[in-house]
């Protein structure tokens, strides 16, 4: 079989061939697991491999399905999962050595929810170590590269899921964003890539880094997979106390797509400023009078306290990440290094073993930060900024419905460009932070490419606003109709 036929399908026509007998789950996955054997020994998407799992599942599904033809909404469909999401007997490691050997009893929500409606987990990711990255070069198990150009970086902390589903080693992955890394590396591959609103999709089974901020997004080729997964995974959960007591998100909250003509959209002036790279705001607006052509209303909006989210996030951010990583200590999960000395003596051997370099630098950021003396003058202040980024959000859709920026300020950069100055690193998501820490959904598309390199653009709406979100995601997809990525993998693209 030749999957670069299947490179522009849909969820939807898969289940077209499924019906008309003329494909199986099982050939399917076959397929994706030999573009995996081709093209993963040089992009290093993948940190597992769930062969034989997935194709019993898929043997399975087919047993059980036989004769009929309406499937489940996700049924037979591989999908690919951030190492951060615990699935019950398949490691899941965070791209941490602390947690290296952990194979959780237990399956996230959102792994539950996928598999009741047919789905088949396929692998699992790579990613920036406790999802603490915007390259993916954080992750223990060294970094994974770009599909369109193997010396750059993916973007992260989901930059496996992101280079997985652009080199078409799957056709779906999920994500999780605290701070951009759904939406950053889908733009650094050219895809698709949400992060909900905080609270719409249970956290249940995300292992944590900043609970406050962490939510699980799809990723996909199209916007109309993006829709798919997220009926699935969205919705109340009991055991998330965090999770919106609201019903999964159905695709009748989508306007029709007359409506988007009538649209206003907020363009801010602070995501347009000098720092971006010309090239992204040249790719951008011209989509952007493409738009007003078809009749959308474009007015310039400010969100005056762009500039301080990130300073604010990365105190909120790793205090947070200091609570939750002070369980692993060698006691329940994973690693134990040392004891000889007595308990102080593991802890401190099993950390200082278990923890990379930039999860070591939150863990003392936030201890301080919380620490009794400065948590008024650090995290408290770090609070009173977010509220204040939060109503710049609200002061914003009180004038307009959405809100488009670039996704990133800059293209793709080069393995170890940034691995030298950690601020250098975080100024890569100065745009997906501040509506992260506002708790408002946005999505990322691609809306094109400059030297062989995809720019992606952002949509933020205003809280439980996804259906708004995808209208317009959907609109841009559909009038640039740009060809979905099947990258040519090989090592002569490595320098
Ligand atoms: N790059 C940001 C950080 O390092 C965001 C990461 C994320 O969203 N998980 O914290």
């Amino acid at each position: 079989m030749n999957l670069e036929e299947f490179r522009n399908f849909t969820i939807q026509d898969y289940h077209a061939l499924f019906a008309r007998g003329e494909l199986s789950p099982s050939a399917l996955l076959e397929a994706f697991f030999q573009r995996i054997a081709e093209v993963d020994p040089l992009l290093h998407a993948f940190l597992f491999v769930n062969r034989e799992n997935a194709l019993e599942q898929a043997r399975r599904l087919e047993k059980e399905w036989k004769d009929r033809d309406v499937y489940p909404p996700l049924w037979g469909i591989p999908v690919a999962v951030k190492d951060n999401i615990c699935t019950l007997g398949i490691p899941t490691t965070c791209g941490s050595r602390i947690l290296e050997g952990f194979v959780p009893p237990y399956n996230a929500t959102v792994i539950e929810r996928l598999e009741r409606a047919g789905a088949i987990v396929i692998g699992k990711t790579n990613m920036d170590e406790f999802a603490m990255g915007s390259s993916t070069e954080n992750s223990a198990f060294g970094p994974t590269r770009n599909p369109f150009d193997l010396n750059r970086v993916p973007g992260g902390s989901s930059g496996g899921s992101a280079a997985a589903v652009a080199a078409f080693e799957t056709p779906v992955a999920l994500g999780s964003d605290t701070g951009g890394s759904v939406r950053q590396p889908a733009a650094f591959c050219g895809i698709v890539g949400l992060r909900p609103t905080y609270g719409r999709v249970s956290r249940y089974g995300l292992v944590s880094f900043a609970s406050s901020l962490d939510q699980i997004g799809p990723m996909a080729r199209t916007v109309e997979d993006a829709i798919a997964l997220f009926e699935v995974i969205s919705g109340k959960d009991e055991r998330d106390s965090t999770c919106a007591p609201y019903p999964p998100f159905s695709r009748e909250e989508i306007p029709p797509q007359e409506d988007i003509r009538t649209m206003r959209i907020g363009l801010p002036r602070e995501y347009f400023s000098e720092g971006v790279d010309p090239r992204i705001v040249k790719v951008i607006t011209a989509v952007l009078r493409e738009l007003e052509k078809e009749g959308l209303e474009l007015v310039e909006v400010s969100l005056p306290h762009t500039d301080y989210a990130l300073e604010a996030y990365y105190i909120v951010a790793p205090s947070e990440a200091s609570s939750n990583l002070a369980r692993y200590d060698g006691v329940l999960y994973g690693v134990r290094r040392g004891g000889d000395q007595g308990l102080q003596d593991m802890y401190f051997q099993t950390r200082s073993f278990g923890f990379g370099p930039e999860v070591k630098r939150r863990i003392l950021l936030g201890t301080y930060s919380l620490s009794s003396g400065y948590y008024d003058a650090y995290y408290l202040k770090g609070m009173k900024v977010r509220t204040l980024v939060r109503r710049d959000f609200e002061e914003a859709f009180a004038t307009c419905h959405l809100l488009v920026t670039p996704v990133s300020p800059v293209f793709p950069f080069f393995l170890g460009e940034r691995t030298e100055n950690p601020y250098e690193m975080y100024l890569a998501d100065v745009f997906t932070i501040p509506s992260a820490m506002a708790g408002v959904p946005s999505i990322a598309v691609n809306c094109g490419y400059e030297d062989g390199l995809p720019v992606g653009m952002q949509i933020i709406a205003g809280p439980f606003q996804e259906g708004v979100l995808f209208a317009l995601a959907r609109f841009v997809e559909r009038m640039l109709s740009l060809p979905l990525p099947f990258p040519k993998i090989g090592p002569e693209r490595r320098s």
